[in-house]
């Protein structure tokens, strides 16, 4: 299966043609200045057409377009539900859909940033073969991802799984999202990424080994893994999500 990937993101975004678990071509955008999506949308679709023509492709030869967002996101609906404050405010306004048909041609699906991630992770990464697995994102902001099952956990109102805004100080800062003591609120920084990847053999067996202490899991012990795409596991999602039922 091939696929025009987009990860758009809060500083830059990335276009990619994917096959199968394969980054044919990618190229990133500076997004910076850019506070709505819509005025994005002509640049992507410019840096899509060029990467095909880059690759010998035509539209034709994908199967769609798979939208990375990072925002509380209907991937049935096709719709952007929430985004980040100040950022693509927009973004609910926009029929995706029909802008990838006028544009390519194709059908598009649109997941939130860190499930993407998470199903590259799962197609071709850390917990490839694995059905059950949580994913934990440190950057700018704090995200989570679950996987049950074999199956993207998503919850009733498009939620489930999200760490960052999970309060675990009661009376800790006030967090952008209004609550206070969230996780972002309390260890979300730039400099947490940079120190996990530098002390990732201290960090990781300290997890592994406070899991292994103080969760009740009498079938065996969770594992805890770095992720293995980088980057590109939100690109790498694109096909297992074209692939998934509607
Ligand atoms: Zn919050």
């Amino acid at each position: 299966m091939r696929a025009v990937g987009i990860d758009i993101g809060g500083s830059h975004a990335v276009c990619a043609v994917v096959e199968d678990q394969r980054i044919l071509a990618a190229e990133s955008l500076p997004v910076g200045g850019t506070s709505c999506l819509a005025g994005l949308l002509p640049a992507l679709a410019a840096n899509a057409a060029r990467l095909l023509e880059l690759c010998g492709l035509t539209a034709g030869g994908c199967d769609g377009v798979a939208v990375s967002f990072p925002g509380i996101v209907d991937p049935f609906a096709g719709r952007i539900l929430s985004t980040p404050e100040g950022k693509y405010d927009d973004a609910g306004l926009l029929d995706l859909g029909r802008w990838s048909r006028e544009c390519f041609g194709l059908p598009l699906r649109i997941e939130n940033d860190v499930r993407m991630a998470l199903l590259g992770e799962r197609y071709c990464g850390a917990v490839q073969g694995c059905d059950d697995a949580v994913m934990v994102t440190l950057g700018t902001g704090v995200g989570g991802a679950v996987l049950a099952g074999g199956r993207l956990f998503r919850g009733k109102h498009l939620q489930a799984g999200f760490g960052g805004h999970l309060p675990v100080l009661f009376h800790g800062r006030a967090c952008i999202c209004g609550s206070r003591g969230c996780v972002e609120a309390e260890a979300s920084t730039w400099a947490l990424p940079e120190i996990c990847r530098a002390w990732p053999d201290q960090v990781l067996p300290f997890l592994e080994q406070y899991i292994h202490v103080h969760a009740w899991t009498p079938w065996g012990k969770v594992r805890v893994l770095p992720a293995a795409m980088g980057p590109d596991a939100g690109l790498l999602g694109a096909v297992p999500l074209l692939a998934e039922p509607c």
